[in-house]
């Protein structure tokens, strides 16, 4: 699926459930949705122990709603997804050949 309509799905599921929050609130949601996605990790792979069975989502499942809540707060503000990406992923080859290619 391409990254625009990732962006058009959550725009069409959010309007039908009440709408967007304001930004600040969806950072802060953001946040939580990373908190929980350290969480599974930590569970999975560092030091942390489940409290109860299912305690902490599969990493996959938080990564994907990282991602959901990302793309929502890029609606929100109007950032078009793909176009940013592809000038990230310019500029990082360009920012790393030189470092890299030694
Ligand atoms: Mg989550």
């Amino acid at each position: 699926m391409e990254i625009k309509k990732a962006q058009e799905i959550v725009d069409e599921t959010i309007k039908q459930y009440g709408g967007y929050w304001e930004p600040l609130s969806m950072l802060a949601r953001l946040t939580e949705e990373v908190g929980e996605l350290a969480r599974a990790m930590n569970i999975k792979f560092g030091g942390k122990k489940s409290k109860f069975v299912g305690d902490g989502k599969e990493i996959k499942e938080e990564i994907s709603d990282v991602l959901y809540t990302l793309l929502a707060l890029a609606n929100k503000l109007e950032v078009k997804l793909d176009e940013e990406f592809v000038k990230k992923v310019n500029e990082s080859h360009e920012k790393y050949k030189e470092v890299y290619s030694k």
